[in-house]
């Protein structure tokens, strides 16, 4: 297995701010934030990417969505947020393990795509 940053943060081996931590996710502060409110939730099991996820993978990753829910309430997000995932060289994906953007904090832009 390839050690990527977030192995490397998950395993306490680099220091990051914590949002949130259980058995299976973390939720940490981005380092270069995008907006107000921007933190990264990351699989503690190094998946490298969606095209590496398996079938007995889905019910982990299903708790991306009440683990988003869980640091708004923590976090006291009460006018959403937006996730987003990238994926692969058009998306500017750098780090090579599966984590999700949650962004908030202000009213984002309509544009997803820019
Ligand atoms: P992506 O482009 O989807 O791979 O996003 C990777 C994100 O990880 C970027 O937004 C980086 O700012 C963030 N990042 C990289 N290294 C760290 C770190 N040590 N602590 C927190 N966030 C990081």
């Amino acid at each position: 297995m390839v050690e990527d940053i977030f192995c490397r943060i998950i395993k306490g081996e680099i220091k990051a701010d914590f949002v949130y931590n259980d058995k299976d996710f973390v939720a940490i502060k981005d380092i270069n934030p995008q907006a107000p409110i921007h933190f990264l939730i990351i699989p503690k099991k190094h998946i490298e990417g969606i095209d590496k996820i398996k079938p007995t993978d889905v019910n982990l990753l299903g708790k991306i969505f009440i683990i988003a829910e869980k640091i708004a309430k923590k976090e006291k997000i009460s006018k959403g947020y937006r996730l987003i995932l990238n994926e692969g060289e058009h998306s500017g994906k750098v780090v090579p393990h599966l984590h999700i953007h949650f962004i908030g904090g202000k009213k984002l832009g309509a544009k997803i795509v820019n």
